[in-house]
């Protein structure tokens, strides 16, 4: 059985959940084999998490050449490790770096690639959400290595163990690789909140908050969600833009999306309207987010959300 190759994406070491996802989704086409780019000291700890989610091989790539460039160096390692190995398929996380690498590498392979997957099938076929969600397309690659980005939450994690057998890979990276250096970079704030884009579950406020988000934040954590903003909200200056979901923002695919005080316009929907499970809380019955929810409360969300963060907190 070919390998299938998993882009690991990792902050010092700790695996994120959407690796964990491409793991399970690996494992339907063939051998799933994580390559993780990062210092020595830190692959032992992430080996060990990548084995216990089915790798049956992890490429350990030292990040000397790697680290402090953006991300012609590891397509580099992808482009070498596909060379070396044939393999059936590389999955990456879809994220602005995700798609960056991706891109390049198709070129560099000369294969297709399918980006935003929300599913992909035992045959390789992926089922596509386009043009801002309005559209699901079932699309495959029919010339080269399939290069497919998966969007994070799209898949459920398996903890079926791999074999987890470790080979360190050593790339060679070009000088012209080495184009683009990294002068700063500034860790983002900590919250104490999962990240926007890979969390289960995302509550969002809008212009109808006032912009007062302590009964988004108070209902996020009691959820154990992220918090999301509309752009009226992000533009009023209430949060960062970072928080921004919809067209001009962040794309969200949560199993639980809760707007709040968020009209619903279409570029809004565009970046939360694939959720698995929509809930809304607005006081004007006719606003159009109703014509997309599973839920909708019509009421004011500085009652409505108080009261169901208590009912949450007392369980
Ligand atoms: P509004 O449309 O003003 O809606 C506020 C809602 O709150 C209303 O439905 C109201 O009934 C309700 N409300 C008021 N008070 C309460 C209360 N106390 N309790 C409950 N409900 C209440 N928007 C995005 O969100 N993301 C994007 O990425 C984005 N990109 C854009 C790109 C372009 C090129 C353009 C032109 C626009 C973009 N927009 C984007 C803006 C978008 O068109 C809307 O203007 C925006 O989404 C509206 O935000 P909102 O729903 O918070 O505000």
């Amino acid at each position: 059985m070919s390998e299938v190759l998993v882009l690991v994406d990792h902050v010092d070491g700790a695996v994120r959940k959407p690796t964990l996802e491409l793991l399970a989704l690996a494992k339907k086409l063939g051998e799933p084999a994580a390559v993780f780019i990062g210092g020595a000291d830190k692959a032992a700890g992430a080996t060990e998490k990548l084995k216990a989610f089915g790798a049956e091989k992890v490429y350990v790539v030292d990040d000397t050449e790697v680290k402090g460039y953006l991300v012609v160096p590891k397509v580099e390692v992808l482009q070498q490790l596909a060379e070396k190995s044939s393999p059936a398929a590389i999955l990456l996380v879809s994220g602005y770096e995700g798609k960056e690498i991706a891109g390049r590498l198709a070129i560099r392979l000369e294969s297709g690639i399918i980006t935003d997957a929300v599913d992909v099938a035992d045959d390789g076929t992926t089922t596509q959400s386009v043009f801002a969600g309005n559209f699901t397309v079932q699309a495959k690659v029919t010339r080269g290595t399939p290069i497919i980005t998966v969007k994070p939450n799209s898949a459920t994690p398996d903890e079926t163990a791999g074999a987890g057998t470790v080979e360190e890979f050593v790339p060679t990276i070009s000088d012209a690789a080495k184009t683009a250096q990294i002068v700063a970079s500034q860790p983002r704030k900590a919250t104490g909140r999962p990240e926007l884009t890979e969390a289960a579950i995302v509550v969002s406020g809008g212009r109808g908050t006032g912009g007062d988000f302590a009964p988004i934040e108070g209902l996020a954590d009691a959820l154990g969600a992220a918090v999301g903003a509309s752009r009226a909200a992000v533009d009023s200056g209430w949060m960062p833009h970072s928080f921004q979901v919809g067209q001009t923002g962040k794309v969200v695919s949560p199993q639980l999306y809760v707007a709040n005080g968020i009209s619903g316009a279409i570029q809004h929907r565009a970046g939360m309207q694939t959720s698995k499970t929509i809930v809304a809380v607005n006081k004007d019955d006719e606003a159009p987010i109703f014509e997309l929810v599973d839920f909708g409360v019509v009421g004011d969300l500085h009652q409505v959300l108080p009261a169901a963060t208590e009912q949450i907190e007392a369980k």
